[in-house]
């Protein structure tokens, strides 16, 4: 987004687009127009697919416990004071607890959590199907369609006024209130395709009217400007309203959202990203990839294949994240970018929710490959597993640790998209088409595809165990391919046995394992793919290196010496100091290891009864050291990439 001056100038381009995007195959009953059909993988509902006991689904709960907690009234509270609606009384029995940090009503971006928390709330009831979280949102959405009448403005709708808008359009100094609108449009539409509440279509297609009507007379200096400040993913959450109702105000608003000087250049396959703001680019890809796959533009979908290749391959860290201090640097220099400030989350969400298209389109392994990768190394491990509070960053730096939110005085927009990370991890382990099934990611869940009348349950602990097994139940034989992600880390090779029996794979890792046949009920399919210790060498430096096993990488535990409470919480008297935060290195602390030339196994041994963890032996100038995955490391100190002696 456009930096801010003054004070706030460090803190420009603090955000994302968000809500969900329409996968094809999913809500085929919601849709005017139908998928194209040029996807070769679909998605399944989200309703289709039911979490299993794992660290996944410990996530998902605390996460409940958290938007759960926070009051319908509260919510609304801004909302409702900028229309001047009833909120309670100061200082009385009736009074509106407030919410803090980007959700205070001096803050320019108030009711972007609200989107957020609108489609947590869509995503808990549709994979629980529990219906706590649709009473909830049902109250928060009625809440909003009174403000709207109130308000009594074309259909505008927002916890501010709409001189913010017109601002933007002058190109006045303002944070960017297209980017926190797009969040309560897309939580309203899933409000309708998640949990069926068709007031809330009611309200955001008045919201899309309100958008269209007041665009009409912009003239194309006004747009030029208007665009060069973040706006999330508006054009994904009007391409969805233009499937869902077919209504060409829609379709119109879509375009009006790409945003030619950031596209433009990528058209011509150049890697422009340095500088520039992460998470104010990617979500303009995402809308790209759906106006392609409405309308079969092919080069709308080569361009965001060619972003998601830049950023994957020269703009990643070994996580499956991007970006210093929010922004993008020139490939392949992430070494030179081991700071207390990379990896801002809503970059990963947005990343994941490129990924599926993509995956959508050409079923390419490389893009579920990459999708386990950021999913388990960044999304998993950046809720704080002892009070689900969530990290904007995830810092490279030697001797960094993770800085939580506070449940009601941050309100970033990570925190947002955590509302929703931490409540999808249902959405992309099975895809489907109509030759077979797809295993992408192997997690304790169970399908049920109702298309062929089978269930599929999924037994492991992965990564804590090499192996998933599949079990089938059908009141018919069916005959289809199951296609078994074999993932491009899995050197070791592959064994599957179908019946206790083993199968011969003719496939490579970096591909799928086809299992085609008639299935029986309680048929069962082991799948076990043995995992090593290895190194993730930098591109630019080989001799700096992260230790990986299998998908996940290690990180050495490092200590908690130096961080005060209230470490390693983000200290909400300080404004947004998770950005400026100090993290107080202790000087003993140092990223080299003498070690190079030796094999990993022979220095770095597993710890007895602690499945998944290393320590270092006799490794010189180095005290001994513990590795566990990054995504289980907490409240302390730790270590990712190493300079390698
Ligand atoms: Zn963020």
């Amino acid at each position: 987004m456009k930096i801010k001056i003054g004070l706030i100038l460090f803190l420009g381009g603090i955000m994302v687009s968000m809500g969900q995007s329409h996968y094809p195959g999913q809500h085929q009953d919601k849709l005017t127009l139908k998928d194209s059909k040029t996807t070769k993988a679909l998605a399944f509902d989200i309703k289709d697919v039911t979490l299993l006991d794992s660290r996944f689904k410990e996530n998902m709960q605390r996460e409940s416990g958290w938007i759960l907690s926070l009051k319908a009234n509260s919510l609304l509270h801004s909302f409702r004071t900028n229309a001047g609606v009833y909120s309670g009384y100061e200082g009385g029995y009736d009074t509106t607890e407030k919410l803090e940090g980007w959700e205070s009503l001096d803050c320019e971006l108030r009711g972007h959590a609200v989107g957020h928390i609108l489609s947590g709330l869509a995503l808990l009831h549709a994979t629980t199907k529990e219906e706590v979280y649709k009473i909830k949102a049902d109250s928060v959405v009625s809440g909003l369609a009174e403000v709207q009448k109130v308000l009594n403005q074309n259909g505008y709708l927002s916890a501010y006024p709409q001189n913010l808008i017109d601002r933007n359009i002058a190109g006045q100094r303002v944070w960017a209130p297209w980017y926190t609108l797009h969040k309560l449009y897309a939580g309203l539409i899933d409000q309708y395709l998640y949990a069926d509440n068709t007031l809330a279509l009611e309200v955001v297609e008045g919201m899309a009217n309100w958008a269209y009507n007041k665009l009409q007379d912009i003239t194309p200096e006004q747009r030029t400007i208007m665009l060069r400040n973040e706006f999330g993913g508006m054009n994904d959450a009007f391409y969805a309203l233009y499937e869902i109702t077919g209504n060409k105000k829609y379709k119109w608003l879509g375009e009006f959202f790409y945003h030619n000087e950031s596209l433009d250049p990528l058209k011509k396959k150049e890697d422009n990203l340095d500088k520039k703001h992460a998470n104010t680019y990617i979500p303009k890809l995402i809308g790209l990839v759906r106006d392609y796959e409405i309308e079969g533009n092919k080069e709308n979908k080569e361009v965001p294949e060619f972003f998601w290749n830049t950023v994957v391959n020269h703009h990643s860290f070994v996580t499956g994240s991007n970006s210093d201090k929010e922004k993008f640097f020139k490939p392949d220099h992430q070494t030179e970018h081991l700071t207390g400030y990379t990896g801002e989350s809503c970059n990963v969400y947005n990343m994941l929710k490129l990924t599926r298209h993509l995956f959508g389109l050409e079923a390419d392994v490389k893009y579920a490959d990459f999708y386990e990768k950021a999913l388990y190394n960044h999304i998993l491990g950046q809720q704080d597993p002892s009070t689900g509070m969530i990290a904007y960053f995830l810092p490279m730096l030697p001797g960094g640790h993770k800085v939580y939110s506070t449940p009601t005085k941050s309100f970033w927009c990570c925190v947002g998209t955590g509302f929703e990370n931490q409540a999808k991890y249902s959405e992309a382990i099975y895809y489907h088409n109509n030759n077979g099934l797809f295993v992408n990611l192997f997690m304790p869940s169970e399908l049920q595809w109702k298309e062929k009348g089978l269930t599929i349950k999924q037994e492991t602990k992965f990564p804590y165990e090499e192996s998933t097994v599949l079990t089938i139940s059908t009141d018919k034989n069916v005959k289809t391919a199951i296609y078994v992600r074999y993932p491009s880390w899995a050197t070791s090779g592959a064994t599957v046995k179908v019946n206790g029996k083993k199968i011969r794979i003719k496939s490579k890792p970096g591909s799928y394992i086809n299992i085609d046949r008639i299935w029986k009920n309680d048929d069962k399919v082991e799948i076990t793919y043995p995992m090593e210790l290895h190194w993730s060498a930098s591109k630019e430096n080989s001799n700096v290196a992260a230790v990986m096993y299998g998908p996940i990488v290690m990180a050495a535990e490092l200590g908690k010496e130096g961080m005060e409470a209230p470490a390693p919480y983000s200290n909400p008297e300080l404004h947004n100091d998770y950005y400026t935060y100090d993290y107080n290195v202790p000087a003993s602390i140092n990223n080299k290891l003498e070690v190079k030339g030796e094999k990993l196994n022979t220095w770095l041994k597993p710890i007895e009864n602690k499945p998944l963890a290393f320590k270092t032996i006799g490794v010189e100038n180095q005290k001994e050291l513990t590795f566990v995955p990054l995504f289980d490391l907490h409240r302390e100190r730790y270590n990712i990439y190493w300079e390698l002696k």
